[in-house]
């Protein structure tokens, strides 16, 4: 076999990398002149132009994904003694936020086509301690309760959306987070749209949105104006420090002034992708509804992967996995359950390349690759590690 050398070409190099418009550096720069650092009116005003975008009353923006999940779980009540239903096939923040509030994750399986829960899935997953069900929708991909909402409804339990991949996708005609569930989104580095780090909350109501404030305040009851007026402050209950900065909303604000364009480059570098791999026997792409997504992930499922995925990355191409199902994972052993197609797409998912650097030649360049290294897992011995 041929040795290869690292791939020339450092954007089909990254799986996933930020993407900046050029005027975030100067919005930043404005927060850092103004000495207001903190909560202040540029996360209020990024919490409006999200709640616009998504076209809900309210939002409201907070330090990661993850603190948002957190928040949201225990806005809604969910604590030690209950079960919150979570698809295994997820970043493993969605477990740590229900571990988080002392609840118990019950992994639920997936749609092989979709790697997204169902309403069916999460049906069979309830039991008499289940308080809350965490949809995913994986890649960008809306999960469709509908069916189930009502039943979901009249047993009390909460709808918490984890849709860390769907900023901007649609579930039917309207944004995801505006379908009427507690809904969080994370603006991780890498995710559709970027604060450097953040992550916002859909409320379901008004007291609901207080809730969220209050423990992202340190349960302080005062506002910030009324704070300086007076001596004194009063903590009213659990809280933790969990308020989006003005420097991250910054970065926020410019990145949505842009996001029409994100839309667009994400949807027209996934729609290449899936031209380029019907020529490729064995793979089998993970669909997406590309008109009603903004993709994040373009992932396939295939035989060999970890064989493929060495010589891949061997080539300097970028390759990762999501995800290592999380019911495998040491620490979550104890609520292991046998969810055979979680497993299945386990050992066979490979994430490509996807990020807004990339070009259609790009992506030509990995989809050849690819081929390449299909067709050498095909014919040598399967050792997991690329020959040299
Ligand atoms: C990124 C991500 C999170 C966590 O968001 P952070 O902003 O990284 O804390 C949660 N769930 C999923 C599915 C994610 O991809």
């Amino acid at each position: 076999m041929t040795t290869h050398t690292s791939s020339p070409n450092p954007d089909a190099g990254r799986n996933a990398s930020p993407y900046l418009y050029g005027e975030e550096a100067a919005a930043v720069a404005d927060v850092l002149q103004s000495g207001q650092y903190g909560h202040t009116e540029v996360t209020e005003r990024f919490e409006q132009k999200v709640a616009e975008f998504l076209g809900v009353r309210d939002a409201v923006a907070l330090t990661s994904g993850t603190a948002a999940l957190h928040t949201a779980l225990l806005a809604a009540g969910i604590g030690p003694g209950q079960e919150v239903i979570v698809p295994s096939m997820t970043f493993c923040a969605t477990v740590q936020a229900v571990l988080a509030v002392g609840a118990t994750p019950r992994f639920a399986d997936i749609d092989p086509a979709t790697l997204c829960v169902t309403d069916r899935l999460v049906m069979d997953s309830l039991t008499d301690k289940t308080a809350a069900v965490m949809p995913v929708p994986f890649g960008g991909r809306a999960v469709n309760l509908n069916p189930i909402r009502k039943e979901l409804a009249d047993r009390d339990i909460a709808i918490v959306e984890d849709a860390a991949h769907a900023f901007g996708s649609r579930n039917g005609t309207r944004r995801v987070g505006a379908t009427g569930d507690l809904t969080c989104f994370s603006f991780g580095p890498i995710k559709n749209l970027t604060c450097g780090q953040g992550g916002i909350i859909v409320p379901r109501t008004r007291t609901e949105a207080d809730t969220i404030r209050r423990i992202q305040m340190l349960g302080v009851v005062q506002s910030q104006a009324e704070r300086g007026q007076t001596t004194n402050y009063q903590v009213d209950s659990f809280g933790l420090r969990y308020q989006m900065s003005g420097i991250n909303a910054a970065i926020g604000l410019a990145q949505l002034d842009h996001f029409e364009k994100t839309e667009t480059t994400r949807r027209a570098l996934w729609r290449a992708y899936r031209r380029a791999l019907v020529s490729l026997d064995d793979v089998r792409l993970v669909d997406v509804d590309v008109d009603r997504t903004v993709p994040h992930l373009c992932q396939d499922l295939i035989p060999n992967r970890d064989e493929v995925h060495a010589r891949l990355r061997a080539r300097g191409i970028g390759v990762g996995v999501h995800y290592p199902p999380n019911h495998l994972q040491p620490a979550f052993a104890q609520w292991r359950r046998n969810l055979p197609a979680t497993e299945q797409a386990g050992h066979e998912v490979l994430t490509l390349p996807f990020h807004q650097h990339l070009t259609e030649a790009d992506i030509d360049q990995v989809v050849t690759a690819f081929g390449q290294a299909l067709t050498e897992a095909r014919t040598t011995p399967h050792d997991g590690q690329p020959q040299q």
